[in-house]
């Protein structure tokens, strides 16, 4: 068994791998962010409050219905039963998938819970990752050097994981071929109470392809009304790096259309740009894990994305250090 092990990424992938393997090896965690729950992620401003990343999630696999049941008892999970619709040209359906899950009071609650006692250094963004005399050693952006890791995971988006791993990591060729997506984030806080009829919309209108009454979801001030708006992927990609007041002015246009009031005259409007934010093409494995080099790759690109694969890849890298051991 490897005894000293980083996981860089302390999203919810790289949290759920911690977990797994705290008890078997010592365990070290780097996120580049301030704070832990990558894009499970809560955005404040006064009263006003958004979890601008991930919007609900799904529990279908037994292992995550589990986890999820858990973190209800402890009141860290709740069901969001919010009224969810498609709009569609003949009128509003509604969206029936499985149950919906917020964590609470906020979106990044369940990750901060999780980080509690692990080893987690913030701030840290890991830039290379050097072998000598078998051993890991991680270099950070600012020049600083950690070393001494008999095995490495990577838990962050498969963009970042082909720029930090090694060349010759066995499964480079499906973190290539995998195909992250982006979105914008448009947040939206109004200065008084509003009733869309819809607490979650989900739309096609080539812009933007969510919007969510995120005050809605529980644990949540229900003092304001916040709106939580993210374009849709093939627009995003075309314009990610297309000048963000315009970004916000189609956002807005588009989301007044469909709200029936201006949404560019509300108090309180934001623009987040998330570069990898879904996954469209993705490996369908678990984690990908090259044992000669005692290099693991997790993250919810390994399972399609979402929530609940971002648990199950985090799951799938302890597996395969735990049965290499
Ligand atoms: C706008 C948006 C909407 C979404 N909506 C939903 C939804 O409704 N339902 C759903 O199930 N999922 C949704 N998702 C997806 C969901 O958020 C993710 O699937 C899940 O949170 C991914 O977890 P992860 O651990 O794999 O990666 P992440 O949460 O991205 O964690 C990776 C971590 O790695 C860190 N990191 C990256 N590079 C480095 C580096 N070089 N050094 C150190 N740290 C690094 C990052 O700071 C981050 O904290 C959404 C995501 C976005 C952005």
């Amino acid at each position: 068994m490897s005894k000293n092990i980083a996981i860089i990424g302390a999203g919810l992938s790289g949290l759920t791998a911690a977990h797994a393997l705290k008890d078997a090896a010592s365990i070290t965690l780097f996120d580049k962010s301030r704070g832990v729950g990558g894009r499970m992620s809560t955005r404040y401003a006064g009263d006003y409050e958004f979890d601008h990343g991930a919007q609900f999630f799904t529990a279908r696999d037994p292992r995550f219905q589990n986890a999820v049941e858990i973190a209800i008892e402890q009141g860290l999970v709740a069901p969001w039963n919010g009224r969810a619709f498609y709009k569609k040209d003949t009128g509003l359906e509604p969206d029936t998938g499985g149950d919906r899950f917020v964590a609470v009071p906020r979106m990044n609650s369940w990750a901060k819970s999780m980080a509690e006692g692990l080893d987690i250094s913030l701030g840290a963004r890991v830039s290379r990752l050097l072998r000598a005399d078998g051993q890991w050693n991680l270099q950070f952006e600012d020049g600083q050097m950690k070393g001494g890791f008999d095995a490495v995971i990577s838990a962050v988006p498969s963009v970042q994981a082909e720029a930090l791993l090694p060349a010759d990591f066995s499964a480079m060729e499906a973190i290539k071929a995998t195909k992250m997506d982006a979105c914008f984030a448009l947040m939206i806080g109004l200065d008084q109470g509003h009733d869309f009829g819809w607490d979650s919309l989900r739309v096609n209108d080539n812009v933007n392809d969510w919007l969510a009454v995120n005050s809605s979801k529980p644990g949540r001030n229900e003092h304001v009304t916040t709106l939580m708006i993210h374009s849709a992927a093939e627009w995003s990609n075309a314009h990610a790096n297309a000048d963000r007041a315009w970004v916000q002015a189609e956002m807005e246009a588009s989301a007044s259309r469909i709200c029936g009031i201006d949404i560019s005259a509300a108090p309180h409007r934001v623009l987040h740009r998330w570069l990898y934010a879904s996954v469209s093409a993705s490996p369908r494995q678990g984690a990908l894990h090259d044992p000669a080099l005692n290099v693991t790759a997790c993250g919810d690109w390994c399972l399609g994305g979402r929530v609940e694969g971002a648990y199950l890849s985090g799951l799938a890298a302890a597996d395969n250090i735990l049965s290499n051991a």
